[in-house]
């Protein structure tokens, strides 16, 4: 981290249930000036005064802040429309309100976006053809890539989580039921090991992970169950976008070992695609950089439209 002052930069933010980070970009890369502590309960407002401290206190004159948020997002109106891991921010204009304190150019997108638009820039996702990107965690996010541009479709394309897998399945926050992500995320997979362990212990999935590196058969079994789930959903995905192939990153990426296995071997059996999934590497600042490319790539796409503006006047 470095905190040394500096003037005009193009800041990144990206807002996770727990942890925000932040950071902006000089020359040469990404920098991370500050992780904070989210608090969900203490609500946006609170979250959103932290961050223009710390970003005034090594920046008075920031050029653009790009956010990245879990959760729906309206990209035009720069509202938070709902996110199952921050209560309080429904249609929170949190865009309005940065820009306001920040007195600089504000765009949002989604965590998982965000992402993408640093996997991108980094040639880890390629320029050209349709590709579709994944984050696994305690929700499924989703991005379509098309020749290196996000597809939004008429705003929210990309809600893979919430594609029904199972007609009668389990209720979803989202309210609708049987959503892929209540069957390949992270509150399923500890489901999965209660059951195939026959316990009521609560479990996270990095401990499951450790008991199924020890060859622990309740463990291994809810890995399996879980890539599974993940099979039907990705054999979903390829009937309907036919893509040269996923990303998936997250924190469930690093036991991949374990499951990614059983969801090839389930797609297999429900498709004829070529399986072609690839795990990006897990960055915790990749979502900070993305969102601070983002703001620096709207900004210079205001600069072209008042040029353009200015030439036509001529
Ligand atoms: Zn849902």
């Amino acid at each position: 981290m470095s905190n040394s002052p500096v003037s005009g930069m193009h800041w990144g933010i990206d807002i996770g249930g727990t942890t925000t980070i932040l950071g902006y970009l000089k020359p040469g890369g990404f920098v991370k000036a500050a992780t904070l502590k989210t608090d969900p309960s203490s609500g946006p407002d609170s979250l959103l005064r932290k961050i223009s401290k710390t970003i005034d206190e090594i920046d008075h004159a920031p050029c653009s802040a790009g956010v990245g948020i879990a959760g729906l997002v309206n990209r035009s109106e720069g509202v938070v429309v709902f996110s199952a891991n921050l209560p309080g921010w429904k249609d929170y204009p949190i865009r309005c309100k940065l820009s306001t304190i920040l007195n600089c150019p504000v765009v949002i997108d989604n965590d998982c976006s965000v992402f993408a638009i640093q996997a991108i820039e980094s040639s880890s996702i390629p320029d050209s053809g349709l590709w579709l990107m994944i984050t696994l965690g305690t929700g499924i996010g989703g991005t379509i890539i098309h020749d290196g541009n996000i597809l939004y479709g008429s705003g929210f394309a990309g809600e893979f989580g919430h594609m029904t897998v199972e007609a009668s399945g389990k209720n979803c926050p989202c309210g609708s039921k049987g959503c892929w992500e209540r069957y390949a995320a992270s509150g399923a997979l500890s489901e999965y090991y209660r059951k195939h362990g026959n316990n009521s212990m609560c479990i996270s999935p990095k401990e499951i992970a450790q008991l199924a590196s020890m060859k622990q058969d309740a463990a291994l079994k809810a890995f399996k169950e879980f890539g599974t789930w993940l099979g039907i959903g990705l054999a979903n995905l390829y009937h309907c976008f036919s893509p040269g192939g996923v990303f998936i990153a997250g924190g469930l990426m690093g036991a991949s070992e374990f499951f990614l296995g059983h969801a090839e071997s389930e797609f297999n059996d429900r498709c004829r695609y070529s399986w072609n999934v690839n795990v990006l590497p897990s960055s915790s600042d990749a979502g900070a950089e993305g969102a601070a490319i983002m703001g620096r790539n709207t900004k210079q796409n205001i600069a072209d439209l008042e040029n353009d503006n200015d030439t036509d006047s001529m």
